[in-house]
């Protein structure tokens, strides 16, 4: 499988006038195409600063990235950003939520909006459509921004902590609800989390990063098996808790 994305000797100073602070040494990392790669690692670290780096929303000290091969210096169409917070704009409808990243891109043809309407159906949000987002629970936010994100039909999604506002029983089905969406489409992923389970049950390679200036302590392969095809059949995997011993250890290892 091809590189989709290339994360090549990242570092990364912030300055102001009083202070200068090392977020990140040398950061390097591949993701393939269609591959879904976790980033762990403690509380204020790096690892938002990483994603905003491969977005293209931040200028990297020194290091590069790319996408297909070719070098990222500015926000990239290829790229998807689904942030903590949802980011939904209380005062629009989840329609013109949806819609708002394809006006702004002049992406908005028949085609698209047959699109997006298919997902609000499939994912139970056609009722509410004309709702604004304060009217719908946490889950129901979570689904209309990743469809936001999706209707830009990306190649790369980037999700930071985006179930961390979630209920546990919450984050359990929407984690999975999502994981299955992301699949069939065959994206790939960057997911940053703190939460050791949800890594370990959504993806295919998970990196621990040490305490800030943040370096890459491991890279972990994850594999349950084709019969554990979804994140709530995969905690259920004799495997899981070898896994979670491993990061836990790892983590703890770091304090
Ligand atoms: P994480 O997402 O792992 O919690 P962040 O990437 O948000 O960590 O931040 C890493 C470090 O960089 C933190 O110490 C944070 O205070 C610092 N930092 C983040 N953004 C800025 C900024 N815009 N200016 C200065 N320091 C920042
Ligand atoms: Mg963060």
């Amino acid at each position: 499988m091809v590189d989709k994305v290339t994360v090549s000797n990242i570092c990364m100073n912030y300055h102001s006038i009083k202070s200068s602070t090392k977020a990140l040494e040398n950061i390097c990392f591949s993701v393939k195409d269609g591959e879904f790669l976790s980033i762990v690692g403690p509380s204020g670290c790096g690892k938002s600063t990483i994603l905003n780096i491969i977005a293209g929303l931040l200028p990297p000290s020194y290091g590069h990235v790319y996408i297909d091969g070719e070098l990222i210096n500015n926000v990239s169409t290829k790229i998807g950003y689904m942030f903590q917070k949802d980011q939904l704009f209380d005062w629009l409808t989840v329609w013109d939520n949806i819609l708002l990243g394809l006006k702004i891109q002049h992406k908005l043809t028949d085609e698209k909006v047959t699109t997006v309407k298919q997902l609000l159906k499939d994912y139970n949000l056609w009722n509410f459509i004309n709702h604004h987002p304060s009217e719908l629970s946490g889950g129901m936010r979570q689904r209309v921004a990743l469809i936001r994100t999706l209707a830009l039909n990306p190649d790369v999604l980037l999700l930071d902590e985006p179930f961390s506002a979630l209920d546990y029983q919450t984050r359990l089905n929407i984690s999975d609800e999502i994981y299955k969406i992301l699949k069939k489409q065959n994206k790939t992923i960057i997911m940053v989390t703190h939460d050791l389970s949800e890594a370990i049950s959504m993806s295919n390679r998970i990196i621990v990063l040490s305490n800030r200036p943040a370096k890459v302590r491991k890279e972990m392969s994850i594999n349950f098996g084709p019969e554990y095809d979804s994140p709530l059949k995969c905690r259920e995997a004799p495997k899981f808790r070898l896994y979670f011993n491993e990061l836990w250890e790892e983590l703890n290892s770091l304090c």
